[in-house]
């Protein structure tokens, strides 16, 4: 495995970068220079064969000026401290960025999932939550689904929580955690918020860019939520997916893959490897494929310096948080190709969190049609302010897209001070 960077460093050079070019106080940026909570907590969980064992858990609560904290909770072994302060701190970001009332955290739990039955995952979701205690709540830190984690597990995280408050307050408490299934009150359109936000991005982007976005090509690392939604999504419009890949391997297949079959295939198998109608390619090649649009949607840190040489795209827009080292997107930008953010473009799922919130707060349920087209109108919204805010200061995307959200932050603290 290729050694990785920190996530937190990179987070908070380009932090420093956006803070720079839109004169960020010092003060604000002190404050947003840590997170002001980072939890960690070890429980033990009994394993199907009887035998215990011990977890590390984090949950870091970045910020909380503009809202409760909220972030999605990552299950992967490779969780560490400083990976999910980096999420954390995007989750800050993301959401002072489209002007919803939430600030930012992240969990994480480090163990592989793929490798625990649905019982144990149970019994590790709920420990984790009762270790977490009274430091989630529905106003004050509210989780949602992120890598390893999905509806099932939100609603276990909501079932734990909700019987270890008072009788009566237990269907309050609902919206402890966003992401949940229909049945336990989760919101529709949430489970492809993520994949249509990205697809959102790109439709704009297209839009001004002049480019038809019927019969292009794409290609997509990592197919889970967000990659399987964003490519079935896109493969309407009309562009074929030429290249995927996952944890297992990547495949090809010019003549273009047929999204549906392909989510089949996973949904069989748990990998897009093995797939009847593709190639098997190296992460080199993948890389490497001639496709129009690349979308990283699997972990941070893929595309370095070096996959950045490689990527024959006219726009990379990232569904995953944190897929490009900064020195990459500098090569990316030098060879003309238009970056499109994490903080911009994954935030769908963050923005139906928070109509899922609201649904629950205000006992309603929303059709799918009116969640679609609040998230439509969102995306599209803020992607035009990023749009033009980068190109009024002469920005890149992401710093653009940083400065926006970090001018709400330094107004709501330059109203509001530090207490006492
Ligand atoms: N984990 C997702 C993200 O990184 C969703 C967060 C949420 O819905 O709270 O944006």
């Amino acid at each position: 495995m290729q050694a990785k960077g920190n996530l937190y460093s990179i987070v908070q050079h380009q932090l420093e970068k956006a803070a720079k070019a839109v004169n960020l106080s010092r003060e604000v940026a002190t404050i947003l220079s840590q997170p002001k909570n980072e939890i960690i907590v070890h429980f033990p969980v009994r394993m199907d064969d009887n035998s215990y064992r011990l977890f590390k858990g984090y949950r870091i609560q970045h910020n909380n000026i503009l809202g409760p904290y909220k972030g999605g909770i990552r299950y992967h072994e490779d969780v560490t401290l400083d990976e999910v302060k980096g999420l954390a701190a995007a989750m800050t970001w993301k959401s002072a960025l489209h002007d919803i009332p939430y600030g930012g955290a992240k969990g994480g739990i480090k163990f592989n999932p793929r490798l625990h039955s649905k019982s144990e995952l149970e019994r590790i979701t709920r420990r984790y939550t009762h270790a977490l205690g009274s430091n989630i709540g529905p106003e004050f830190d509210i989780p949602a689904p992120d890598v390893g984690t999905n509806a099932q597990t939100m609603v276990w995280v909501m079932d734990t929580y909700m019987n270890v408050v008072g009788f009566h307050e237990k269907n309050a408490m609902r919206r402890v955690v966003t992401g949940k299934t229909i049945a336990a009150g989760g919101s529709y359109g949430r489970d492809t918020a993520t994949g249509q936000g990205v697809v959102h991005c790109i439709t704009e982007w297209a839009r001004d860019r002049r480019f038809n976005l019927n019969g292009c090509s794409f290609a997509v690392q990592g197919f889970g939520n967000v990659g399987m939604h964003a490519a079935k999504i896109l493969a309407k419009l009309g562009a074929s997916l030429v290249a995927v890949g996952d944890y297992k391997g990547y495949i090809t297949n010019p003549e273009g893959l047929n999204t549906h079959k392909l989510a089949e295939h996973v949904a069989a198998t748990g990998s897009v490897e093995g797939y009847k109608h593709s190639k098997p390619i190296t992460r080199e090649e993948f890389f490497a494929v001639e496709a129009d649009i690349f979308i990283p949607a699997a972990l941070e840190l893929e595309i370095t310096e070096k996959e950045a040489k490689l990527l024959k795209c006219k726009v990379v827009a990232e569904g995953a948080n944190g897929p490009t080292i900064p020195e990459a997107e500098e090569i990316l930008l030098d060879r003309g190709v238009d970056v499109l953010p994490d903080i911009l473009v994954n935030s769908g799922g963050v923005m139906v969190s928070y109509y899922e919130w609201l649904q629950n707060k205000r006992s309603e349920r929303w059709e799918l049609e009116e969640v679609e087209e609040k998230l439509e109108k969102r995306m599209k919204r803020t992607y035009g302010h990023v749009r033009d805010f980068a190109a009024e200061r002469k920005l890149d995307f992401r710093t653009a897209a940083y400065a926006i959200g970090l001018g709400r932050i330094e107004t709501a603290y330059s109203e509001r001070g530090i207490f006492p």
